[in-house]
């Protein structure tokens, strides 16, 4: 019972809300074993390269940067550019799959190994909570038992902010660049007033998730845990309770008082619910395969040392599949495995096929902003046009750029050739001069010829705009 005066539910709730809808906060405890070791290895190298990818760089581009405002993504030395709708698209599928393809075969592992939402909070906050928390050894020996209640508190908020700013410089990173993120941080706030917002605004969200919503992430907000129940079936590995073996449980103190034939018939499990309180989500695995777990393992280091302690073998609660805890037939083999790779070839053979027919720049050509055309004081029309040019190759380039297709025409540009170096997207203003009499009906089609010397040779139809009847005004 709680003391709300809220109805209380009839149905089973979610875990990490009390019946009447408040909020049930989920203090787990920690079972160090075998699983949890192997994970806090790996979250440490994971929070590592988490931290690491932003300033990685690859054929001369960051590994990943998704840099929203100038629609340019680029992942693993490959910029897509609005124009790469298609290959994205692609990329974005065959991940996807490939992620169906994984939890299909081992269930949550994403959830419970690798999650940056899981890893932080598990990793980060929650051993934090912990130390401060005064009655963990660890918590002692630093003695926070000394401290008072609020000491307590603030120390943890303090670190709280101080993990939540790093955070938030780590994931902007991803979208902003490290260069520009460390002019950020080096420049006062009120030089670039917009960019400290959104930082302080990133480490208040990070706060917020960490240190209030936490699990619920898992639980209510992640669209991947809303797909689970479709993307998981009977033979994909899962944490699970072994209720042949573990039925009828059975607390020590109760065994005893049971006769002899009653006592026979009780199972593995002790009742002693240190698999439940171990979990981050709230949940009793003995009820079966839920929703809310995300395949953590705390449960099965939980339930192990207490195997240990009773003298029972381990693996109650183990890695598992449906099928096996009902005895049933154990084929890995089922549709999905074949057609989820079948998919995943298919689409990264696309893919590769669309990378390497791609030309090594892209060259875009508009037309200047403002007017049309003007006429300059010699009497000639002047077009102002924009060239674009994406360098897609590994090497510095330099593009000559030249228009053909008419009678005197002339090209002024600031810089031709135009320099781009490799992997990244140079635009200029340039101006093709010519007499008003090569207009016909008031424009006139020419070719925008780029070449690098090289490789790349490019002929871009465009059209000039000029007075209507020869020699006419605007
Ligand atoms: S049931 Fe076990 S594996 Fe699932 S979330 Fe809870 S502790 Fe982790
Ligand atoms: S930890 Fe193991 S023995 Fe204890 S309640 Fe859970 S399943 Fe039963």
């Amino acid at each position: 019972m709680t003391e709300s005066n809220a109805p209380e539910a009839t149905e089973r709730v979610l875990s990490t809300m009390n019946r009447d809808g408040s909020r049930r906060w989920l203090r787990p405890k920690l079972f160090v074993g075998s699983f949890y070791r192997r994970r806090v290895v790996l979250a440490w190298i994971l929070i590592g390269l988490f931290t690491a990818i932003p300033y990685m760089r690859f054929r001369g581009k960051p590994l990943i940067l998704l840099d929203i405002p100038a629609r340019e993504f680029t992942l693993f030395g490959t910029t897509f550019l609005p124009t790469d709708s298609l290959l994205l698209m692609l990329l974005l599928l065959g991940l996807a799959v490939g992620i169906f393809l994984l939890t299909a075969l081992f269930g949550r592992v994403w959830c419970g190994w690798a999650c940056p939402q899981m890893v932080y909070l598990e990793f980060l906050y929650r051993p934090v909570e912990r130390l401060t928390g005064g009655r963990s050894k660890w918590s002692k020996r630093l003695g926070m038992n000394r401290i008072g209640d609020g000491g307590r508190k603030t120390i943890r908020f303090v670190l709280y902010i101080l993990f939540s700013f790093y955070l938030a410089h780590t994931f902007l990173a991803y979208f902003v660049g490290v260069e520009e993120l460390s002019r950020w941080v080096r420049q006062s706030p009120f030089q670039h007033p917009m960019a400290f917002l959104v930082m302080v605004s990133t480490a208040l969200l990070m706060l917020a998730d960490f240190g209030y919503f936490r699990e619920q992430v898992c639980i209510v907000a992640c669209p991947y845990g809303r797909f689970q129940s479709v993307l998981l079936d009977r033979r994909s590995t899962i944490v699970g309770y072994d209720f042949n073996r573990g039925e009828n449980r059975t607390s020590p103190k109760k065994l005893k008082t049971m006769a002899p034939d009653q006592a026979e018939k009780a199972g593995d499990c002790i009742d002693c619910a240190a698999c439940v309180i171990t979990c981050p989500t709230g949940i009793d695995i003995r009820d079966g395969l839920q929703m809310e777990c995300i395949g953590c393992t705390q449960c099965i280091d939980a339930c192990d040392s207490i195997m240990d302690r009773v003298g029972k073998p381990r693996g109650l609660i183990r890695y598992t599949s449906q099928d096996e805890l009902d005895n049933a037939d154990k084929k890995i083999l089922r549709p999905r495995i074949i057609i989820y790779p079948a998919i995943m070839l298919l689409v990264f053979g696309l893919l590769i096929g669309a990378l390497l027919g791609k030309d090594a720049a892209d060259v875009t050509i508009l037309r200047g902003i403002g007017a049309p055309f003007a006429q300059l004081p010699d009497g000639r029309i002047s077009n102002q046009i924009r060239v674009k040019i994406v360098n897609r190759t590994d090497g510095d380039r330099e593009y000559r750029i030249a228009v053909a297709g008419g009678d005197g025409l002339e090209l002024v540009a600031p810089q031709n050739p135009l320099p781009v170096p490799a992997g990244t997207t140079r635009d200029t203003t340039m101006f093709v001069m010519c007499d008003p009499g090569v207009f016909d009906d008031g424009s006139l089609d020419v070719v925008v010829h780029l070449d690098d010397g090289a490789d790349f040779s490019h002929d871009h139809p465009y059209r000039l705009l000029g007075p209507i009847g020869n020699g006419g005004g605007r």
